[in-house]
């Protein structure tokens, strides 16, 4: 599966904001963003003229950096995203949330999306009792998602459980000395904290 291998803080440097893809460093002042707070680049300090196009492509772009997928992957779910009932923008973050890679850095398993993904590649990760090695899988409301038995004494899995404390979202449950996380529900749009405007991103694939 093709994936970024390009240099990540620029990507935040480009948002003008955080986006926490880097796990413990993004905390620090050796955060880029906090040191250069403007987009990379020769003429990353020059003037930007505003459009509607650049908010919206701004805003895709953003989540689409944020839970680490390529164009083609975040257009495939946004196609997906519409044929479901509702409204599309909050169907397509809640996919996004749904992803198994996510799951795992949401339980605080990992330290970021990155890290949680890889664990998945590498066969750290089942749901139900399965193995399944493939991030972007949808876990669906009942799910239980866990660590392999083998994989528990892992010594960064082991700092990250001691050492992580974002809040866990609501639509978890999770119980840390067991390695487990079970998806309770699917998430909310309140229950989402990415600071992302969904609307933009259908306005700009809606074109
Ligand atoms: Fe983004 Fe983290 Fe790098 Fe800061 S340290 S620019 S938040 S990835």
């Amino acid at each position: 599966m093709a994936r970024y291998t390009g240099a990540v803080c620029k990507l935040c440097r480009r948002e003008r904001m955080k986006l926490f893809l880097k796990g413990p460093k993004c905390d620090t002042m050796r955060c880029p963003v906090e040191r250069k707070p403007y987009p990379p680049g020769q003429h990353g300090r020059g003037r930007i003229r505003e459009s509607e196009y650049l908010l919206q492509l701004r805003e895709k772009q953003k989540a689409r950096r944020i839970y680490g997928l390529l164009e083609r992957q975040f257009r495939n779910l946004y196609e997906l995203a519409t044929k479901q009932p509702g409204i599309t923008g909050e169907n397509l973050l809640r996919m996004l949330e749904q992803r198994l890679d996510n799951v795992v850095f949401r339980a605080n398993f990992a330290a970021s999306r990155s890290q949680a993904r890889q664990f998945v590649r590498h066969g750290h990760v089942t749901v139900n009792g399965k193995k399944v090695t493939v991030p972007s899988y949808q876990v669906r409301k009942g799910d239980v998602v866990e660590i392999g038995q083998k994989s528990r004494q892992m010594i960064v899995l082991r700092h990250n459980l001691d050492t992580l404390d974002r809040v866990v979202p609501a639509w978890l449950d999770v119980t840390s000395s067991d390695f487990r996380a079970t998806v309770h529900d699917l998430p909310l749009r309140e229950q989402i904290d990415v600071p992302v405007r969904e609307q933009l991103i259908v306005e700009l694939y809606s074109k």
